[in-house]
């Protein structure tokens, strides 16, 4: 099993915790900061990975929050994939992952291929002189 989930315990405590209520504060959740949700969880309940770390995930009961469904959704779309993908951008750059200035190898095609004609496929441009003859 690679990723690790919070155990059946856990998610008990937690709920008992709550007190059936929401227990999503501030704005990770897209609350305003320092409010707790207090939805009613008997309409839905999940539970969520405060600290989200994709590495060693904190399976921790204080870890552990008892949110309504729509809290969950909102962190998950607007704080949690924002923050994965961030720290895979700063993996690639720890390990040197580049997307941009690759060393074109020497023998790649890449490099005997002719020049490309910004022309082509564009009519051609009609003759004229560089001077104009006078009458
Ligand atoms: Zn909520």
């Amino acid at each position: 099993m690679s990723r690790r989930e919070f155990t059946k315990k856990t998610m008990r405590e937690a709920l008992s915790r709550s007190g059936y209520k929401c227990e999503a504060v501030g704005a990770m959740y897209g609350l305003e900061p320092g409010r707790r949700c207090n939805s009613d969880l008997a309409y839905g309940v999940e539970f969520d990975h405060i600290v989200l770390d994709a590495n060693s995930k904190d399976n921790s009961l204080e870890n552990c929050a008892s949110v309504c469904i729509k809290c969950h959704r909102w962190k998950t779309a607007n704080h949690d994939i924002p923050m994965a993908a961030r720290t895979v951008r700063m993996q690639d750059k720890a390990r040197g992952v580049k997307k941009k200035s690759q060393p074109i190898p020497a023998n790649s095609t890449l490099r005997t291929r002719e020049p490309r004609d910004p022309n082509k496929g564009l009519p051609p441009l009609p003759n004229r002189s560089l001077y104009e003859a006078k009458p």
